[in-house]
């Protein structure tokens, strides 16, 4: 339910308001737009009408929000989020594209700086890298942790890009809030709600993965897990479903991605990496993602993919990564973005010799 305030509600009658849904056993979610103010109310709420709040002073109307996710949903919401970093003029769901670059996994520090300088000058503004992976296999390489964040701490401050690292579970996320500017719930963890119920009580935007079987609607309500607990700044991530094709690792469903826009005010971005597989398919993917009105891209990248610890298949290399971002450029004004026009920061320091 949504409680549209009238444009000369003063604070103390907002105040009122939530008082009264937090009273009856609700919540009540501020939700601040260009046009309107209104308070969205979350809860069991079935069987209830419209508990009097029509009668309070301040009050303009009362919306009832027909889908099962209601923070997320464009009928609480018309305007688009644009998800903002604190001392930074990165956006990620307005007019600017958004590209996270970097390797699948942080392996060791030469690695990781080696990437980073170079997607950081081909135009990346966001670096990725897991520190803390979920692999198939309990036998495969896990992440480097807590050492794994600090090289990536290094990179930001190196090359002044911000740091996206996936929460495999709830005791990493501590540490990640400590060294990173964003979580990244991956795919198996779509709908762990313990998981989901942190990330919302984080003050860091969330990167939320689609299930590998996932419907829209599923991946939906996983983002009103983290949208209820009080976090605003979530980002949708289409990364490829199973389907019964095996020219490539997954498909990538980029019709999925107006049809979140429809439904939802959230950014979505495209990750054609794990969405293909396949190196040779992830560029011409990345383009078509970013003309269907993706907000933006998650790109693997690795300097030598053939020894990568993980994902290496389907890495870019980082002349390709290169080549991508200018035949982005060029795409790019069909539909109305742009990438960061902002010059990469040059490396303070000489970057460790490869691996
Ligand atoms: C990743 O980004 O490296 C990753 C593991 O992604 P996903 O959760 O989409 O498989
Ligand atoms: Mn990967």
């Amino acid at each position: 339910m949504l409680v549209v305030m009238q444009s000369h509600a003063t604070p103390d009658e907002i105040r009122a308001i939530c008082e009264r849904i937090e009273a009856l056993g609700f919540r009540a979610h501020s939700v601040e737009g260009t046009e309107r103010y209104a308070v969205a109310v979350t809860g069991d709420l079935s069987g209830i009408e419209t508990c009097g709040f029509e009668d309070l002073p301040g009050v303009q109307e009362i919306i009832r929000i027909s889908k099962p996710y209601k923070l997320v949903s464009r009928e609480s919401k018309p305007e688009n989020t644009v998800v903002r970093f604190p001392n930074s003029n990165v956006t990620i769901g307005g007019q600017e594209f958004a590209i996270i670059a970097g390797p699948c996994s942080v392996e060791n520090r030469s690695q990781t700086l080696n990437v980073a300088e170079k997607v950081a000058a081909a135009g990346a503004t966001l670096f990725r890298g897991g520190a803390y992976k979920p692999r198939t296999s309990p036998y495969a390489f896990q992440g480097m942790g807590v050492e794994g964040l600090k090289i990536l701490a290094e990179v930001r401050e190196r090359f002044g890009m911000l740091i996206v690292t996936e929460a495999v579970d709830t005791e990493a996320m501590e540490a990640i809030e400590d060294y990173a500017d964003m979580i990244q719930i991956g795919a198996r963890n779509m709908q762990n709600f313990s998981l989901l119920k942190r990330a919302g009580r984080s003050p860091l935007p969330v990167l939320l993965k689609r299930g590998l079987s996932a419907t829209l609607e599923e991946l939906l309500m996983a983002a009103e897990y983290i949208m209820s607990e009080g976090n605003r700044n979530v980002v949708l991530c289409e990364r490829g479903v199973r389907t019964f094709s095996d020219h490539s690792r997954n498909t990538l469903d980029l019709s999925v991605i107006p049809a979140a826009q429809k439904l939802s005010h959230l950014p979505i971005l495209s990750d054609p990496s794990h969405g293909t597989g396949k190196r040779d398919r992830v560029t011409p993917l990345a383009l078509a993602s970013a003309a269907v009105g993706a907000d933006g891209l998650m790109i693997e990248v690795h300097h030598d993919p053939d020894h990568a610890l993980s994902d290496g298949a389907q890495s870019l290399y980082p002349d390709q990564f290169a080549t991508l971002m200018s035949q982005l450029r060029e795409i790019l004004p069909v539909v109305h973005r742009t990438l960061s026009p902002e010059p990469a920061r040059a490396a303070t320091k000489p970057v460790a010799e490869r691996s």
